[in-house]
């Protein structure tokens, strides 16, 4: 199987960067999440570079909710990243990581009073994704003595290859404004006293592995540009959102570049504002490409059974990463402490969850596994933790951070009593 040059073979064992994995599961326990600080800065700078060198005003805001520990969003920070936050939480956690206001996009489709109060507090970029939510941050801006920046989100009503859970610049989502209702809502926008438009936002969808529906939004994007510099919005920044896939199936699924994504995104890009006679920013929010290959998660076998099928139980299943059943994802799954070793068996990894649903990877070629074993789950760092439950009562995981020799944790592991501590006794129980 091809590896990313972060992992590799030793021993026997899998390596991330200098770090053995199964001494890691020895040393922190399972389930265990173990993510290289290095990669995800290496991802980054790639994707930055490969704009920049094309366009020179590009900003890569990180969209916070693929991997949501601080240490994260600070890795990024430190880089120059900003961030593209969806809820109040994400946003706190990328000013406490030491982001720059300016360089945050607060997104989302359902914000509530206190997110825009919030937003209007700390003088954040506000991605406006209805009619109704404009008049209440105007009225929210008001309220707090400030001008509100804005986008709007558009919705280009494309065609998105990909599942269809996470396509959302289809016309069908609930996201964004129709491309042909933009202009009207723009001008409602200039009408309000307390709010500034000040760019315009797209984000077409996840794990997109076809560069040309990027391109196709791009041309929606600088139309609606021209427009808008028409009726006299001036924009600072086009945010072209996120969605770059990456592949799961190491051997078989197509890898688009950044520097591929840049190649046919930016021309068009300029093309279409050197039209329109601005130069604003251009903005991109990857998540998953640059935190998904950064980090594995490591479970132990519990048992092994050979029924209808060979099943590996293991201790970590959907409560710890949830993509295989919510969107029937692939992802490659080592035998960690067995890396060199021959594969043989077909087994399929089950998690510890009460629910049939419940299969990390099904039906892998790998060496014969016992009890005791690491599987290593690659490509879990991109709505990976970030999607954790406590469902069946099972505590969280650990969270391991490296970075070249170093090692350190970035998240406890959860007891019982951490998801206990949250209930309360109603009184006729006492
Ligand atoms: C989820 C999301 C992203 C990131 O998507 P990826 O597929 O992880 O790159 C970017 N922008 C918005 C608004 C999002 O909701």
């Amino acid at each position: 199987m091809n590896l990313p040059p972060h992992l590799s073979v030793q021993g026997g064992h899998l390596v991330i960067g200098r770090h053995d994995l199964v001494a890691l599961a020895q040393e922190h326990g399972t389930p265990l999440y173990v993510t290289d600080e290095q990669r995800i800065c290496d991802n980054y700078t790639r994707y930055q570079k490969a704009l920049a060198t094309l366009y020179p005003k590009s900003k890569v805001l990180y969209a916070a909710k693929a991997n949501g520990n601080v240490s994260v969003l600070r890795a990024l920070g430190k880089l120059g990243a900003g961030a593209d936050v969806f809820s109040p939480g994400e946003l706190e956690l990328a000013l406490s990581a030491g982001m720059n206001p300016a360089d945050l996009l607060f997104n989302g489709s359902s914000k509530s009073p206190g997110d825009l109060a919030l937003a209007v507090a700390h003088g954040i970029t506000v991605s406006v994704d209805s009619l109704d939510e404009l008049h209440q941050l105007d009225a929210a801006a008001k309220a707090g003595g400030k001008k509100a920046r804005i986008s709007f989100r558009v919705n280009p009503a494309l065609h998105i290859p990909t599942h269809p859970k996470i396509a959302t610049g289809v016309t069908s989502s609930k996201f964004g404004i129709a491309h042909d209702k933009i202009l009207s809502a723009y001008r409602e926008a200039l009408a309000c006293s307390n709010v500034v438009p000040v760019g315009v936002h797209c984000h077409i969808g996840s794990q997109i592995l076809d560069i040309e529906p990027f391109v196709k939004a791009a041309e929606v994007m600088v139309r609606v540009a021209k427009e808008l510099t028409g009726i006299g919005v001036v924009l600072e920044f086009i945010d072209l959102g996120g969605g770059l896939g990456i592949p799961y199936h190491h051997d078989t699924d197509p890898a688009p570049t950044p520097e591929e994504y840049a190649r046919a995104v930016v021309p068009v890009f300029v093309e279409g504002i050197t039209a329109a006679g601005i130069s604003p920013a251009l903005w991109v929010e990857p998540g998953r490409y640059l935190v998904a290959d950064s980090s594995v998660l490591l479970t132990r076998v519990n048992s092994v059974k050979f029924a209808h099928k060979n099943f590996v139980n293991v201790d970590a299943g959907f409560n710890l990463l949830i993509r295989p059943t919510m969107y029937d994802s692939y992802h490659e799954v080592i035998v960690a402490n067995k890396a060199a070793s021959p594969a043989t068996e077909t087994y399929s990894i089950a998690g510890p969850i009460c629910e049939t649903g419940d299969i990390l990877a099904a039906d892998r070629l790998l060496p014969a596994v016992e009890a005791g074993d690491i599987i290593a789950v690659l490509d879990a760092g991109a709505y990976g933790f970030a999607m954790a439950s406590q469902y069946n009562c099972r505590p969280r995981c650990a969270e391991v951070l490296i970075k070249g020799k170093d090692k350190a944790l970035m998240r406890n592991r959860e007891t019982t009593e951490d998801i206990t501590s949250t209930m309360v006794t109603p009184p006729w129980q006492q």
